[in-house]
C-alpha cells in the first residue's frame, strides 16, 4: 500500500496527464491501489471472522469485492496495453458497454457462485468457484495483454513492449503462487511492485519534461503530435521563439537564463490555453485549444514578455518573435507537419519582433524558394559544380595585393549564379554546409597547389567558415588532412570566422583555432561592427587580423558617430597588434581615407570584384603597385 502511494503521488506531482496512456496508466493505478485496499479490509474482516467478532456474509462479500478489483487490475492492465498500441480510438460506446457488462457479470456471479473461507497453517484464504473463475478472468485478461503487444511488437516503442510483458509474467507467476500455496497477501506486493516497475520504465514524467523550463519538451512535442494525427484534431500552435537566445545565455549566465525560460514557461501555462513546450533553446510552443481570441491571446503574450523585459537583460518584446500556426488540417503525419513546422521556425526568426504573424501557405511559398535552392545545392555538389572566386586584397604598407578571399560560387538550376548571402543560411539549415565547406576548402588548397600562389608573392588565403563548421569537434583534423594532401603550409591559411561563430561554440570552436595555430594556420574576425561587436571576443580570441564590415566602411561615410567609431575601433585594434581589413572598399575616397587612419589592408571592387581562377592568375601575374593618391 505504501509503495503504490509513493507511486501515485510521484505520478500525480510531475505528470501532466498529457498522453493517453498517463490516463490509463493512473487508471492501473488506481485499480491497484482499490485491490489492495480491498485486500487489507478483507484479511481483516477474516482475523474477525476467526475470533467470531465478525459475520461470515460480510467477510465473504468483503472478499467478492476484492476479487472484483483484482480482475479490474487486469482488465486495465489490458486497456492499457491496447492505449500503448493504438493511441485513443474514437470512444466506442459499445466497447465499453461492452467491458462494463462483462465487469458486472461477473460481479453478479457472486450470488450464485460458491466462495467459503480456509485455513490452513493459520493462514486464511478464501476459495471455492467464485475464487477459481475469478483468477481465470484474471488470467484470461493477461493472456490476452501479453498477447496483444506481442502480435504489434514491431509497431510500438520497445520500452513498452518491455514494461506491458514484464507486468503481466510478474502477475501471472504470482497467481500462480498463490493458487499453489493460497497466500493471498503476496499478490498485492507483486502487484505494487510491478506498477513501479512500469511506472519507472514507461510512465517516468522526466522523459517529457525540459529540465531547464519545466515545460514538456521536445520528444513529448514529438510524441504529443503523433496522438494529435491518430486522433484526427487539428489545433492552432502559438510560437514564441528567442533568436537569440544564445547570446541571451551567455550574458545573463545558464542560471538566470533558465529562470527566464521557467518564467516564460509557467506564465505561459496559467493562461491556460493549452499544453506549453520548449523545443529549441529558445523556441516555446503552446497547443493551443480555441483561437476565437487570437489577438487577446497575443496581447497577453506580449504583456508577458514586456514584464520580464525588466527583469531579465537581452530580452524584450522587439527581441521575441511571435507566430501561429492557424491548422495542422493539411497535414497526414506528424513527420509531414515538422517538415514545414522547422521551416516555420527558422522563417519567424527572420520577421519582426512585436507582431503576431501567421505562418500558413504564403509562407510555404518562400518554402519552395528554398526548396528550389536545396535542389540546385544538392545538384551542385553531386556534380561536383562548386566554384570559388577570389577577390585580391590591397596591402597598404606594400601598395599592392598580398592575399585575397575565396568566396563560394554556385549556379542555381536555371544556370544562375546564386547569392551565397542566399544559399549559405539555407545550406546552413537544410544540412549541406559541412560539404560545401569541404569542398571550397579543397578546391582552395587545390589551386593554391597548381598555381603556386606560395612562390607568387602572396602572404595567404582567406577562407570563410560557416558557424555550424566551427561546431564542428573534428573540424581541425579535417582542414589538417585536406592541407597535407595538397602540401598546403599552414601559415598560407588564413580562416575566417564570425562572432555568432564565437557566439555559438565557444569551447569547441577554442579547441579547433588552439590545434590549428600551433600548426601556424592564422584567424580573423570577419564583419566586425555589424552584430552585437561584443569587444571580449576580440580580445579573448587569438585573432590574427579584422575585418571592418563594409556597412560600417559605407555608413562611416554618411554619419559623424559611425566615423567616431571606425576610428576608435582602429586605433584600439592597432594597439592590440591586430591587423586590419576593411571591406566594401568602392571608390578612392574611400581607400584614401582608409589608409590614412591606418587601415593595412583595402578589399572592395574599387580594386577588384570577387573573379574566377583564370582572372584571378591574371591579377597574380600583373601585380604591380597601385598608388593611391593620384
Ligand atoms: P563576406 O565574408 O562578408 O564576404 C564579402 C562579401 O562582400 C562578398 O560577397 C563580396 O563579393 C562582397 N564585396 C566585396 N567587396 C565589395 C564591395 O566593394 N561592394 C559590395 N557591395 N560588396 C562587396 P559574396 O561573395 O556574395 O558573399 C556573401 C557572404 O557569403 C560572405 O560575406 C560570406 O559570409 C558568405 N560566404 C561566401 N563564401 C563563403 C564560403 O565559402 N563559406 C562560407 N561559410 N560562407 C561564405
Ligand atoms: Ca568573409
Ligand atoms: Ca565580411
Amino acid at each position: 500500500m505504501v509503495l503504490t502511494i509513493m507511486i501515485a503521488v510521484l505520478f500525480c506531482a510531475k505528470t501532466k496527464l498529457l498522453f493517453d496512456t498517463d490516463r490509463a496508466f493512473s487508471y492501473l493505478m488506481t485499480s491497484i491501489l482499490a485491490a489492495i485496499l480491498a485486500n487489507m479490509i478483507s484479511v481483516y474482516l477474516m482475523a474477525l471472522w476467526d475470533n467470531q467478532l465478525m459475520s461470515e456474509r460480510l467477510t465473504l462479500w468483503s472478499g467478492r469485492i476484492y476479487l472484483l478489483c483484482m480482475v479490474c487490475v487486469a482488465f486495465f492492465a489490458l486497456n492499457y496495453a491496447k492505449v500503448a498500441i493504438v493511441g485513443r480510438e474514437k470512444k466506442n460506446r459499445t466497447a465499453v458497454m461492452a467491458n462494463v457488462s462483462f465487469l458486472l457479470l461477473f460481479f453478479f456471479a457472486g450470488f450464485f457462485l460458491r466462495i467459503q473461507i480456509g485455513k490452513k497453517d493459520e493462514i486464511l484464504y478464501f476459495y471455492g468457484g467464485y475464487v477459481r473463475l475469478a483468477y481465470g478472468m484474471l488470467m484470461l485478461y493477461l493472456f490476452l495483454c501479453i498477447l496483444l503487444v506481442l502480435k504489434h511488437r514491431k509497431h510500438i516503442e520497445r520500452r513498452y513492449v518491455i514494461s506491458v510483458i514484464t507486468f503481466t509474467l510478474m502477475i501471472l507467476i504470482t497467481v500462480v503462487l498463490v493458487l499453489l500455496f493460497s497466500r493471498v497477501e503476496f499478490l498485492s506486493f507483486a502487484m505494487a511492485l510491478a506498477l513501479l516497475f512500469m511506472f519507472l520504465e514507461m510512465e517516468n514524467p522526466d522523459d517529457y519534461v525540459d529540465s531547464d523550463s519545466g515545460a514538456l519538451n521536445e520528444h513529448a512535442f514529438r510524441k504529443w503530435g503523433q496522438r494529435l494525427f491518430q486522433n484526427k484534431t487539428g489545433m492552432p500552435l502559438l510560437i514564441i521563439s528567442i533568436p537569440e537566445a544564445d547570446y541571451i545565455k551567455k550574458k545573463l549566465g545558464v542560471s538566470d537564463f533558465n529562470n527566464l525560460l521557467a518564467e516564460i514557461a509557467q506564465q505561459t501555462q496559467k493562461l491556460h490555453i493549452g499544453k506549453v513546450f520548449r523545443l529549441d533553446s529558445g523556441e516555446f510552443v503552446c497547443v493551443v485549444k480555441a483561437v476565437e481570441k487570437e489577438e487577446a491571446l497575443f496581447s497577453a503574450v506580449l504583456a508577458i514578455i514586456h514584464g520580464l523585459s525588466e527583469r531579465y537583460a537581452g530580452i524584450s518584446p522587439e527581441s521575441v518573435r511571435y507566430g501561429m500556426i492557424p491548422s495542422l488540417e493539411n497535414y497526414a503525419d506528424m513527420e509531414s507537419f515538422l517538415q514545414d513546422f522547422r521551416f516555420y521556425l527558422k522563417h519567424l526568426c527572420t520577421l519582426s519582433g512585436d507582431v503576431l504573424h501567421i505562418l500558413d501557405e504564403y509562407v510555404l511559398d518562400e518554402k519552395n524558394e528554398e526548396d528550389f535552392v536545396v535542389l540546385s545545392l544538392k545538384q551542385a555538389i553531386l556534380n561536383d559544380e562548386i566554384m570559388v572566386y577570389y577577390q585580391p586584397i590591397y596591402a597598404t604598407a606594400k601598395q599592392r595585393f598580398t592575399t585575397a578571399e575565396a568566396l563560394i560560387r554556385i549556379k542555381d538550376l536555371n544556370g544562375k549564379f546564386m547569392s551565397p548571402e542566399l544559399f549559405i543560411p539555407i545550406a546552413e539549415r537544410r544540412g549541406y554546409i559541412l560539404t560545401l565547406g569541404h569542398a571550397v576548402f579543397e578546391n582552395v588548397c587545390r589551386f593554391i597547389k597548381e598555381q603556386s600562389l606560395e612562390e607568387r608573392g602572396f602572404s595567404y588565403i582567406e577562407i570563410n567558415l560557416s558557424t555550424v563548421q566551427c561546431m564542428q569537434k573534428g573540424l581541425a583534423s579535417e582542414l589538417v588532412s585536406i592541407m597535407k594532401e595538397y602540401s598546403i603550409s599552414p601559415g598560407f591559411i588564413n580562416l575566417e570566422i564570425t562572432e555568432t561563430a564565437a557566439i555559438k561554440s565557444e569551447k569547441i570552436l577554442m579547441k579547433n583555432m588552439q590545434r590549428l595555430l600551433q600548426l601556424g594556420v592564422s584567424f580573423s574576425l570577419d564583419d566586425y561592427g555589424s552584430g552585437y561587436s561584443n569587444l571580449d571576443y576580440v580580445v579573448r580570441m587569438p585573432f590574427y587580423l579584422v575585418k571592418l564590415d563594409k556597412l560600417l566602411v559605407w555608413d562611416s561615410f554618411k554619419k559623424e558617430k559611425t566615423r567616431v567609431l571606425l576610428e576608435t575601433s582602429v586605433e584600439m585594434l592597432k594597439h592590440m597588434q591586430i591587423k586590419i581589413v576593411a571591406e566594401g572598399v568602392e571608390t578612392m575616397e574611400q581607400a584614401v581615407y582608409l589608409e590614412n587612419i591606418g587601415v593595412d589592408y583595402l578589399q572592395g571592387y574599387y580594386f577588384s570584384k570577387p573573379v574566377c581562377e583564370e582572372e584571378f592568375i591574371k591579377i597574380v601575374d600583373n601585380n604591380t603597385r597601385i598608388k593611391l593618391q593620384s
